[in-house]
């Protein structure tokens, strides 16, 4: 069976935190242990990092960050070329690493490896293309430049669903630019971001351009929001924390962006290609087991398809396999935590209790497992209408028309994915500019990728991350008025 003795670099799992170059424990000896999702089992424990380390971070932070912004641009890009170069060599290892602590099954693991590795290799690119401008000054005696200039030091802050490509997709972009950055992994995955650091470390990027501060969250959150030297927070998350740490930053006026929880609409209409649909569906709901903020939450079906499209999705439903993620052939891997299970039923037995029947649901073994479920007869009423389930559940809405549709699907403060199906060219544009959210797949159930701007609208957040835009975050606009 794999597990970390099997790893063929074991110096990737590293138990310390990484401030200012050096391996630390925490100064008080204080450690979180770190349990594996499928087993229960400690696989590992990692410093409970104070408030005062965290402030050390900081500094040797802003001591990097003189230093680091300055640095040639082709310069830092080559250091991040490296880094993401050496993620594609350790990619077997950082995927045993990740599904270790996460759960999800190794090969959505490796994928997610290279997910996150393709966020450092798109940000050295675009460290090479950040350019000012010269503006026509409304008089001859004087020009007009802007200088694109880093924010400084970030605050990362990242969720256990992602614990690789979280990290990439705000690391990436901020070294790029010129920013030094303090991370904070969930305390539930800390070890897939401590590999990154060794694995930046050998790339040759600088001591104190990243530092890692490891435990639990409150206290480091408190430290890096109220600091006054950090000048970015940007954090993936739910709403609740985002807008906790939005209040903490807002005496000190920090930068921010926020990646937050969402309730994606999946919306089938009558005319939709229903095979194509059921392969859409099965993508956006179960990936990473429902664990993830761009999930379908919610699946409208249209009164003409909906029993034929129920049918099709159970099928499919009824023969995922759940279990260990480093078993061959595993769909789903365990849930996060109990927190996370009992999340599960409690939307499970509210929607039976009001109506819903359960259509479909596959075996599982005992332990940590959610059962993949659809259910029929879901109403708005319920508690998964409103929130996200964030588990293998997929309740679906019958609906008549097209208005209906849109009504439901925006009925909610969360606007970051939404999909839908349709055939129909003109519906295809009504729906799509009619629904409030900052990403929507037509006839996909795919919209991750690194080239096309992520992020929502509503509680779901304040920014976007990957494609051109993602570097913006991280940079200031200098205007820059020169008298002749
Ligand atoms: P969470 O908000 O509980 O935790 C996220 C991070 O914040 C973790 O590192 C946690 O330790 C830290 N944190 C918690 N309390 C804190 C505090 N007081 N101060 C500072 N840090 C604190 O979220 P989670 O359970 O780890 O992740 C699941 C959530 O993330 C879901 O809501 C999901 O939708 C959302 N998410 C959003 C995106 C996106 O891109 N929009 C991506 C992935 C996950």
């Amino acid at each position: 069976m794999k597990d970390m003795a099997t790893l063929s670099d074991p110096d990737l799992l590293r138990q310390a935190a990484l401030i200012g170059g050096q391996w630390v424990a925490a100064d008080n000896g204080a450690t979180v242990d770190v349990t594996n999702p499928a087993t229960g089992a400690v696989i590992g424990s990692v410093p409970d990092i104070s408030a005062a380390q965290t402030r050390a971070a900081i500094d040797t932070a802003d001591a990097a960050f003189q230093m680091w912004r300055k640095r040639p641009h082709a310069e830092r890009a080559a250091l991040l070329e490296r880094w993401h170069d050496l993620m594609l060599a350790h990619s077997d290892d950082l995927a045993l690493i990740l599904t270790m602590e996460q759960g999800k099954p190794l090969a959505e693991a490796k994928g997610e490896i290279a997910y996150g590795a393709s966020f450092v290799k798109w940000f050295a690119a675009e460290a090479l293309r950040l350019d000012g401008s010269v503006i026509p000054a409304p008089t001859g005696d004087r020009r007009i430049l802007t200088l694109k200039e880093p924010v400084g030091v970030s605050a990362i802050i990242t969720p256990w669903n992602f614990p690789n490509a979280m990290i990439t997709r705000k690391v990436g972009p901020a070294l790029a630019a010129g920013c030094t950055v303090v991370i904070k992994p969930s305390d539930f995955t800390p070890f897939s971001a401590l590999a990154l650091g060794v694995l930046a470390e050998r790339a040759g990027i600088p001591s104190g351009v990243i530092n890692i501060v490891t435990g639990m969250p409150a206290e480091i959150g408190a430290e890096l929001t109220a600091n006054p030297t950090v000048r970015k927070v940007s954090f993936t998350g739910s709403t609740r924390v985002g807008s906790l740490l939005m209040a903490q930053s807002a005496p000190s006026v920090k930068r921010l962006s926020l990646e937050l929880g969402g309730n994606a609409p999946f919306i089938v209409f009558d005319d939709a290609d229903l095979d194509r649909t059921v392969e859409g569906a099965i993508a956006s709901k179960f990936r990473n087991g429902g664990q993830t903020c761009v999930c379908s939450n919610r699946i409208l079906v249209q009164a003409g398809v909906h029993d034929a499209f129920a049918e099709k999705l159970s099928a499919r439903v009824r023969a995922m396999k759940v279990g260990p993620g480093t078993d061959a052939g595993v769909d789903i891997g365990p849930m996060i935590n109990r927190a996370a299970i009992d999340k599960i039923e409690r939307h499970i037995a509210d929607a039976v209790a009001k109506g819903a029947t359960i259509a479909a649901q596959a075996p599982v073994p005992a332990g940590q497992y959610a059962a993949p479920t659809v259910l029929t007869g879901a109403t708005t009423d319920m508690e998964l209408a409103a929130e996200e389930t964030f588990g293998p559940v997929a309740p679906l809405f019958r609906f008549d028309t097209e208005e209906q549709a849109i009504a439901i699907a925006n009925a909610t403060p969360f606007g970051l994915a939404a999909y839908f199906y349709t055939e129909d060219i003109r519906r295809a544009w009504r729906v799509g500019e009619a629904l409030e959210f900052g990403m929507v797949g037509l006839n996909t159930g795919a919209i991750s990728t690194t080239v096309s701007p992520f992020g929502g609208v509503k509680q779901s957040g304040l920014g976007r991350e990957g494609a051109r835009q993602g570097i913006d975050e991280y940079l200031e606009v200098k205007a820059f008025h020169m008298g002749l």
